[in-house]
């Protein structure tokens, strides 16, 4: 099981590995801001759990497993994004998503992701939402 710091290393590292040929921990102390040595720490941990391979300034590898969970994880932020677009929240989404990802189980991400799939669909359902928390803001003004 990892923890949320685990998850966002985890996270990052996929996201990188989308785009870039070769993932360094420069690029992942710079994205998350934080310290190398703490950077290099986590990555040790995530090593020794096989999600990753890595060698002091060696360049970062993701394994099957680190892959499959990377995507997991990248997939989880952008679905909570697309939750709280959809439910009018007036929130900044990705700090939002940030905030909620490592706490809900995956029951509730389960849930989360029916009722997103329900609403791409049901684009008739979403509109009458829209229209219903329109039609309250109305009224309060
Ligand atoms: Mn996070």
């Amino acid at each position: 099981m990892l923890t949320p710091s685990l998850e966002d290393y985890l996270e990052e590292i996929y996201r990188f590995s989308l785009s870039l040929d070769t993932v360094r921990v420069t690029d992942i102390s710079n994205r998350l801001n934080v310290a190398l040595p703490s950077v290099t720490k986590a990555l040790y941990k995530l090593r020794d759990e096989s999600y990753i391979k890595y060698e002091r300034y060696g360049v970062i590898m993701l394994t099957d497993k680190g892959k499959e969970i990377g995507y997991y994880l990248v997939a989880r932020n952008q679905l909570l994004q697309e939750f709280l677009a959809l439910i009018c929240s007036k929130c900044d989404f990705a700090a939002e998503a940030e905030a909620m990802e490592h706490y809900l189980s995956t029951a509730t991400i389960d849930a989360i992701k029916n009722m997103v799939d329900f609403m791409k669909v049901n684009p008739f359902w979403q509109q009458a939402f829209h229209d219903f928390i329109e039609s309250k803001a109305s009224r309060k003004s």
